[in-house]
């Protein structure tokens, strides 16, 4: 079976991207089992930049197909913020309740109709001779305050298109319908299959 490293130790995408490709013939490990590789800098200057980024360097420590998630949280009222900075927009070591409360206190007193956002995802997948990169979004509005306990970082004051629900109100089931990593994994899923990827066995890829 073909083993793909995913680029990440954060235990909510590792959760959500190996029940999302679940059927498919992948033996789906993380980060977690290669506590050599150095932390990944994501000082790209875009959602992309940083996949990309994040994808190549697993892959050149792992010698192994490595998919990277890179996402983020784009506020129309605040010009896209906090976007490529979500995960560190209060500081580099920020809890996702100083993110959220930052987000929400610059929204304070903003009507509904200006409170559109999107979550954003890019998903590369890089290997021996490829890349491949693919997006997701997810259309929605930011809540007037936290609402539910699933998930992580933004879900308690994210609404998606067509829920009153937040992301943390929803289900893990009903999240991965309809999230921005979800379409852009479909996306990807779709890539795969028409790959030589899921066939061919290179070298580096054994064992
Ligand atoms: P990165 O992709 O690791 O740079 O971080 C993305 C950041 O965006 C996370 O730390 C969260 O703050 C936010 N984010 C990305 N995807 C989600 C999601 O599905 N729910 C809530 N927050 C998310």
């Amino acid at each position: 079976m073909k083993k793909l490293v995913l680029a990440t130790r954060n235990s909510y995408k590792i959760e959500e991207i190996k029940t999302l490709l679940a059927d498919l013939d992948l033996e789906i490990v993380s980060l977690d089992d290669f506590p050599a590789v150095p932390p990944l800098v994501e000082d790209g200057a875009t959602i992309e930049e940083n996949s990309v980024k994040k994808a190549r360097a697993v892959f050149h420590h792992t010698k192994l197909p490595s998919l990277a998630d890179d996402s983020g949280l784009e506020v129309f009222y605040l010009n896209g913020r906090p976007g490529v900075r979500s995960a560190r927009y209060t500081g580099d070591d920020a809890s996702d309740e100083e993110n959220n409360g930052r987000l929400l206190s610059e929204m304070r007193g903003v009507a509904p109709r200006r409170r559109r956002a999107q979550f954003r995802a890019v998903i590369t997948l890089v290997g021996n001779g490829f890349q491949e990169s693919a997006e997701g979004v997810c259309p929605g509005r930011l809540a007037e305050s936290p609402r539910g306990t699933n998930g992580f970082g933004y879900d308690p004051i994210f609404v998606p298109d067509g829920f009153d629900k937040t992301y943390a109100e929803l289900t893990a089931e009903e999240k991965n319908l309809i999230s921005h990593r979800a379409r852009a994994l479909q996306k990807m899923r779709e890539i795969l299959k028409l790959s030589s990827f899921l066939q061919s066995s290179p070298a580096a890829a054994r064992g």
